[in-house]
């Protein structure tokens, strides 16, 4: 059900707009207020699931009977350079390019050592701007992003953060435990919409760690069962 949303939803690509507006709005108003002297503005996100969608991925999944996240078929998908940019996401940044706002690009991916060229040349074949070695960072060894937020921090008044998974906002959201990860978004339930835009990601993401204590359980009857009773954690039962 997840992947057949992802593929045909009107809902899901609305979704991205209503984030993308909401990304503009903040901006705008970041506009308004900036005076001479201030540090300058920038956006920082997330690559896949927020910017660039991997739609055909999960296809290729599904026509050959996978049930769960593949990640040796992800690192030979990802040099095929079949993303598609999120719908409103070029509108977007090209909008910030316009108006002096800069975007920083920081993504966790691990395709060996190439990684970095291939999130390069497909930021690139899909013309979304700032793609440099300042803007573009990618982390192959860890998935805390906050070094890098932090450094940009530091320079730049950070307007907002876009991501799909709540790790790309805060590292504090990294725990294993459900119902602590909820915990922790309600603590910063203001935040949502304007500091932190959330994309939406029904197929992966560290929701899924937070089930199986790995963001890529392998495909096995066992982690079936793991999600059954998690799609079961609420349930009705009939007397
Ligand atoms: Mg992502």
């Amino acid at each position: 059900m997840a992947v057949a949303w992802k593929q045909t939803a009107a809902e899901y690509k609305a979704l991205y707009h209503q984030a993308y507006n909401m990304a503009r709005l903040q901006v705008d108003l970041a506009l308004a207020y900036h005076r001479p002297g201030d540090k300058p503005l920038a956006i920082i996100t997330d690559i896949d699931d927020t910017i660039i969608l991997p739609i055909n991925y999960w296809g290729y999944l599904i026509n050959n009977n996978k049930d769960f996240f593949d990640d040796a078929i992800w690192d030979k998908w990802i040099p095929q350079y079949k993303m598609v940019a999120s719908p409103g996401a070029l509108e977007f940044f090209q909008y910030c390019k316009e108006k002096g706002v800069e975007v920083f690009y920081v993504s966790n991916r691990d395709q060996g050592p190439n990684t970095y060229e291939y999130a390069m040349t497909q930021l690139n074949k899909l013309n979304f701007p700032y793609i440099d070695n300042s803007h573009l960072t990618v982390n192959r060894e860890t998935s805390n992003k906050e070094i890098r937020q932090n450094e940009i921090a530091q320079k730049y008044n950070v307007i907002s953060y876009l991501g799909d998974n709540l790790n790309d906002f805060r590292r504090v959201y990294y725990v294993k435990d459900v119902d602590e990860r909820t915990k922790l978004m309600e603590q910063d339930k203001d935040l949502y919409g304007s500091k932190f835009i959330l994309m939406p990601n029904p197929t992966d993401g560290h929701w899924i760690r937070a089930i199986f204590g790995d963001s890529e359980p392998p495909a096995t009857d066992q982690n079936r069962a793991i999600w059954k009773k998690a799609a079961a954690r609420s349930a009705w039962e009939q007397k």
